[in-house]
């Protein structure tokens, strides 16, 4: 989508500290951390919201969370414990309508969220 902000990261029309990418997904480091590890793993299907998932991605979404994985071992986080989060719309705070796993981590986080 041509309005869509991640869609310009993942064109590299607008730069990103990416820490991943491959044939389906880029990480990058959130320009707004809420933690000392705030990566988002984006799809590079422009997906609006999760409600917008169908069978087709699937394999996608497993592959999204296998990233997340990664990242977080890679980062010294898996080990410390981390959290994954998809906003979905008003209430959940969603600003960017193109999915996107947070991850964060490097802190305790709170429950119940805020
Ligand atoms: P949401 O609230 O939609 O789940 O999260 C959107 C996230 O994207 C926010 O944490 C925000 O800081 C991040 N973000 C928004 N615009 C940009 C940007 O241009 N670059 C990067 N790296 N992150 C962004
Ligand atoms: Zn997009």
């Amino acid at each position: 989508m041509s309005d869509c902000i991640f869609c310009k990261i993942i064109k590299k029309e607008i730069p990103a500290k990416i820490v991943y990418e491959d044939d389906k997904v880029v990480a990058f480091e959130d320009v707004n951390p809420q933690a000392p590890v705030h990566i988002l793993i984006v799809p590079i299907k422009h997906i609006p919201t999760i409600l917008d998932i169908t069978q087709d991605d699937n394999a996608l979404i497993g592959h999204i969370f296998m990233v997340a994985n990664n990242i977080a071992k890679n980062k010294g986080i898996s080990g410390s414990g981390f959290r994954t989060v998809f906003n979905c719309n008003k209430d959940a705070g969603q600003a960017v309508y193109h999915i996107h796993l947070h991850i964060l981590g490097g802190r305790r986080m709170a429950w119940p969220p805020g």
